[in-house]
């Protein structure tokens, strides 16, 4: 109960210290704290025995983590879903999570206020139950524990839904006691969180920082698009630790401001996501002398990141394709072939993840889990679908074994985007085409064959498309480049050949 303990300690010991930042509104941790004590009364009170977990959607507002701290301390998971996702999909989540309770910090999307099934809390409805539970103070008996689930996070599948990923208390203790012993972060830090809540990688600052005392320092979405805003907001921020996807960090290198002169407490760079090149490392490392940088690496089925290294000159010299790292001491890596049988040091296979980062499966969904997860000597173990290999004792990453890919650190099945694409009135059948260069997916193109339509340019179906797509997928999997064609090449078996399909359309 580490974890708990130690943001009510902060609570006493430092209570005016500030917990979290975002866009100027900021809460304390003696704030965080008593609210999320009030909310999580309230709660239980409500919900009486039903245990479903808890959405809790908006983007970062500091009342995000008021209500994942109340869910856990009510005893219930919390799901984070980001603001960005299109009702459709958040519906799909509440069906597949059994969720009932709806809490909602930023703006409650308008299907859900009509549905009489849910408890919707907008920030009113959350800060009047926060006044009115004032100074309750729930037993620590109900607190979310050992193997029950802290969180679910939902990530693309393949089949066209989401699958929620549970991650236990268990896992998330792991994780936090890794990041705070082996990544040399000190107390009273300030954290940069650049991704939504929904995303795992959210993870990675938000616990270790509330576990040291720290203060989270958010950049929100509207502030990434506005480059002039977002740099006003770091100079601002006086971080020392700063967590994001490799993709961020190399669009705020294209300006020569962002160095240690805008940044001078910068301490520790922790990427994870995707794959970080040595390019990126070396221009991270020449405007940020004084810095140290990890690599880490793992998906959110094994709670946010299994292994590390530090990139230092050694490394960056030795290896053009940069290692992701050796695991954390309470999990193992195997590299596995087709047959399941170990491969050596030097041959590629995927890569498996056992110990005790590893997920219980995903929720509500056997089937899904019994296909990823199994126990391995002894051992909970998550086949990953990542091909990799293990060279001087550092794990690599060699791409994968299906359609999963990574866009501006985002992860998506090209599948679910090609389903829902389908879907449309107007689309025949289509094919998904990530677009690489230097090893790393720029944009995606959607090969469509129409169905007869009366637009008379492409442009025009391609916005209209677009607009379609909107009302069902996240903006960063809506492909940005269409081009129809008449039909699409099949391979022997029947399937898209998606390799004719790339040549055909030239790339
Ligand atoms: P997510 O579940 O969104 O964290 O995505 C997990 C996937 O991202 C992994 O299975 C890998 O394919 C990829 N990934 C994560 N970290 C790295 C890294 N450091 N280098 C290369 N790929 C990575």
């Amino acid at each position: 109960m580490e974890l708990y303990a130690k943001i009510r300690k902060w609570s006493q010991s430092k209570p005016d210290a500030i917990a979290v930042i975002s866009n100027g509104a900021q809460l304390t941790y003696s704030e965080l704290e008593q609210y999320s004590n009030s909310l999580s009364a309230f709660i239980s009170e409500k919900m009486n025995e039903n245990k479903a977990p808890i959405i809790v959607y908006g983007h970062m507002e500091p009342l995000m983590l008021v209500c994942f701290l109340a869910a856990v301390k009510s005893g219930r998971a919390y799901i984070p879903i980001d603001a960005s996702i299109p009702e459709e999909r958040v519906k799909k989540i509440i069906n597949d999570s059994g969720a009932t309770v709806f809490l909602s910090p930023g703006s409650v999307p308008t299907s859900l206020l009509s549905d009489g099934r849910f408890i919707v809390m907008d920030h009113h409805d959350i800060n009047e139950a926060i006044a009115l539970y004032k100074g309750a103070e729930p037993s620590s008996e109900q607190f979310v524990k050992d193997d029950e689930n802290f969180y679910i996070i939902y990530t693309s599948g393949s089949t066209g839904n989401p699958k929620g990923v549970q991650i236990t208390y268990n896992n998330l203790t792991s994780f936090i006691d890794w990041m705070v012993s082996d990544f040399g972060l000190r107390e009273n830090q300030r954290f940069l969180n650049q991704a939504p809540f929904s995303f795992d990688l959210s993870v990675m600052d938000l616990y270790p920082c509330l576990y040291l005392g720290g203060t989270l320092w958010t950049i929100s979405k509207d502030l990434i698009v506005n480059p002039k805003q977002l740099f006003e907001s770091l100079r601002k921020s006086n971080i020392h630790v700063w967590t994001s996807t490799p993709s961020f960090v190399e669009m705020c290198l294209m300006d020569p401001q962002f160095s240690a002169e805008m940044l001078p407490y910068m301490e520790t760079f922790l990427f994870c996501g995707e794959m970080l090149p040595n390019e990126t490392a070396r221009k991270l490392k020449t405007r940020f002398p004084n810095a140290v940088i990890y690599n880490t690496y793992g998906p959110t089925e094994a709670t946010v990141a299994v292994t590390s290294v530090e990139i230092n000159d050694e490394i960056l010299n030795e290896y053009p394709s940069l290692p992701v790292g050796i695991p954390k001491k309470d999990v193992e890596i195997f590299i596995i072939d087709e047959k399941g049988n170990e491969l050596n040091e030097g041959e590629k296979g995927e890569i498996v993840i056992a110990g005790k980062s590893v997920s219980k499966g995903y929720f509500n969904n056997e089937e899904l889990t019994q296909k990823s997860f199994f126990f391995y000597r002894n051992q909970p173990a998550y086949k990953t679908g990542d091909v990799g290999y293990i060279k001087n004792g550092w794990l690599f990453c060699a791409g994968r074994l299906d359609f999963q890919i990574k866009l501006n650190g985002y992860r998506m099945e090209i599948e679910e985007i090609e389903v829902q694409l389908r879907k449309l009135s107007l689309v025949e059948s289509a094919v998904i085409v990530p677009i690489y260069k230097d090893n790393k997916c720029q944009y995606l193109m959607a090969v469509v064959v129409p169905k007869a339509h009366s637009f008379e340019k492409e442009y025009q179906l391609t916005a209209h498309l677009k607009k379609e797509l909107q009302q069902l997928l996240p903006a960063y999997m809506i492909p940005k480049k269409f081009v129809y064609v008449s039909s699409l090449p099949m391979t022997n078996n029947g399937k898209a050949d998606r390799k004719q399909i790339a040549n055909e359309v030239g790339v």
